[in-house]
Parts: C-alpha cells; structure tokens; sequence
C-alpha cells in the first residue's frame, strides 16, 4: 500500500481554504493509502503564538481531522511535536539545503513582508516540512496549491540527500485537487485565504456558526457586473463562491450559474452561505462531542506511538547515512 503524509499547522481554527483545498481530499484517500495526518506544530511557531491559543488550537484541530472524517483506526493522526525525530531529521536536511534556494520561497517572502522581526525558523521551515514527508517514505502528499513549491524543495532535497550520502528517501509526488486548491479570501480574492489572516472577515472556520458565516459572505468583496459567472480573472470574488458552492453543494459551477441567471448577488450569497452552514453542522457536532473527551488523547497517544515507531526507524537510517553519532 502507497504512503500518504500531509500536516496543517495550528495556527488558528482550520479554514474552508484547509478544508477544501486539503481536508476534504484526506477523508477520501484514507481508504486507498496508508495515510499520516500530522498536526505540524513546530511548523506553527515560525510566527508568534500565543501560547494558550496555540494549545487550544492544536487539540481543536485534533479533533477537526476526526470530525470531518479521518479515520484513527486506519490513519496515523499525531502531533509533530510528539515526534521529536521530525526536527532531528529536519535539522540534517537543513544542513542539506541552500539559503539561497529557502529564500527564493514565495511563502517566506509573502509571510515576512513588512516584518520586521522574521524568525529564523520562518526561513528554515520547509527542509522541517521536508523532514515530515520523507520520514514516512511517503508516496503521495496531498496539499493545496500553495505547497506546490516546498513540495518541489523537499523533491530535491531527498535526490540531494540520496546522491550525497546514500540512497535512502523515496521521492514523493505531490497530489492537488481539481477544483478548490486555492480557495481565496473573502476580502481580497487575489489573496489566498489563510486561517492566520489577522482580518477574520476574510476567511470562515470550520467552526463557525450560521449566522456568521452568513455574515462574512454578505460583505465578501465581489464586482459591480451582477452577473452569477465564473470568471477568474475579471470575477474573482463571485468566481471564489461559485467554486466554494460548487463543491460544497455537489453541482456543477454551470449548474448554478443557470440557477442564478436573472438573480443578483443577494440570493447567490444568501444561498452560499446556507450551503456553507448545511456543510459544516454535522462536522460542528461531531467536533463538540470529540474536543474535550478522553478518546481524542488516546487517540493522538495511539497516533504518536505509531508515528515514532516509523519515523525513528528512517532517523537512524538517515544518521548512518550522514556519518553522525555512532553506527546502529
Ligand atoms: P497559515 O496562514 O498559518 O499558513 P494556512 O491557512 O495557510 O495557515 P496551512 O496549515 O499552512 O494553512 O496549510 C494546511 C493545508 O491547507 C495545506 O495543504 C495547504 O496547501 C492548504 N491550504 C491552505 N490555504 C488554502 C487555500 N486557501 N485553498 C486551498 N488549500 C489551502
Ligand atoms: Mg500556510
């Protein structure tokens, strides 16, 4: 059976960007791989936390991964930082990397523009993300478009890796949906939408209620035309909802289209946002069941025991093959 690994930081609550674009993907891969879901908190630190919401995030998330339906009996669900061979090994494939090639990432430019404390793990977060995939001998990692270019990094890091020292790593292949890998924010759809956007307008949660999440699509930011139409470049706004409706509601974006043909925007949004809602209530009542339980801790007890039986396996591996500590 093929391996899967993908993580999602606990850097605030899971988004519809997270959701469609990653989530989704996961519950229906999990049948067919030998899948790794990891909450890649070491990955969350790069920016500042605040350390109570950071906690609350991790177990929230936790909980998300099973209420959207990931399986624990047959993925691996753990917290990265419950597997300490991940920065080990993350650190051996920093040592591996370039600057050059961690400061030509679109993502680190984009997180520390107008910065102006970065810190220096913002840089040298991608050979840790490469370390996530490559201790699982991953075949497949599924993300949302965003990740395309670390997943490129990590590609070259592990045939560096293998050429250089010895030829250890699977090169893994990355795996982005169709429709919906780059939901955008409701405030500027030019703009990926991002659960750590300190404009809490421009994305809804999965945990958010009807009402709000009627709110925030009644004010996202749309065009003038009034026209229901996909059209990317001139509509990204309108185009945004028909994708998140689209894929939410199971119809075509042509089907709706010919739905709201004659209609404003009102009745498109309106509508939206109920098909949004009806999508997210029966997560919302699984995720209030799970949050606080003791079934959530033995799950991720489960989880990281799993996850550090293989994962230390490829670390010793990776050791030998690097020449450091003694030979095991
Ligand atoms: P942050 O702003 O803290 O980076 P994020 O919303 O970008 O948060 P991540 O934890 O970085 O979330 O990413 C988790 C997964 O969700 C990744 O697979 C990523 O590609 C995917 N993802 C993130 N944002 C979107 C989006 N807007 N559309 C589709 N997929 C997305
Ligand atoms: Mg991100």
């Amino acid at each position: 059976m093929k391996t899967i690994f993908s993580g999602i930081q606990p850097s605030g609550t899971i988004t519809l960007g997270n959701y469609i674009g990653a989530m989704k993907q996961f519950v229906e891969l999990q049948h067919d791989y030998n899948c790794h879901f990891c909450i890649v908190d070491q990955h969350a630190i790069t920016t500042p936390q605040d350390r109570l919401a950071l906690r609350k995030n991790i177990r929230s998330l936790a909980a998300l991964y099973v209420a959207v339906g990931i399986d624990p009996a047959k993925s691996t669900l753990f917290i990265q930082s419950e597997v300490p061979a991940h920065t080990e090994a993350g650190w051996m494939l920093q040592c591996v990397a370039y600057i050059g090639e961690l400061e030509r990432m679109t993502q680190f430019k984009d997180k520390s523009a107008g910065k102006e404390a970065v810190s220096a793990g913002l840089l040298t977060y991608p050979p840790l993300m490469a370390a996530d995939i490559l201790l699982y001998n991953t075949d497949l990692v599924p993300v949302g478009e965003d990740q395309k270019q670390h997943l490129e990094l990590t590609r070259d890091l592990a045939e560096r890796f293998n050429k250089k020292y010895n030829d250890i790593f699977t090169i893994p292949e990355v795996r982005i949906p169709k429709v919906g890998a780059r939901v955008m924010s409701l405030q500027d759809p030019t703009k990926k939408m991002s659960k750590s956007d300190p404009n809490q307008k421009a994305f809804i949660t999965l945990l958010d209620d009807a009402k709000t999440i009627e709110k925030k699509i009644k004010s996202a930011v749309t065009d003038s035309e009034g026209i229901v139409r996909y059209d990317k470049e001139n509509k990204p706004g309108i185009s945004n909802l028909l994708s998140i409706y689209s894929i939410l509601a199971n119809k075509s974006i042509e089907d709706i289209e010919a739905m709201y043909e004659g209609k404003g925007y009102g009745d498109f949004k309106a509508d939206t946002a109920k098909v949004v809602a009806e999508a997210l209530a029966p997560i919302q009542e699984r995720y209030y069941e799970l949050v606080d339980s003791s079934e959530l801790d033995d799950i991720l007890d489960q989880g990281a025991d799993k996850a550090n039986a293989t994962a230390n396996k490829m670390l010793r591996k990776m050791r030998n093959a690097m020449g450091i500590g003694r030979k095991r």
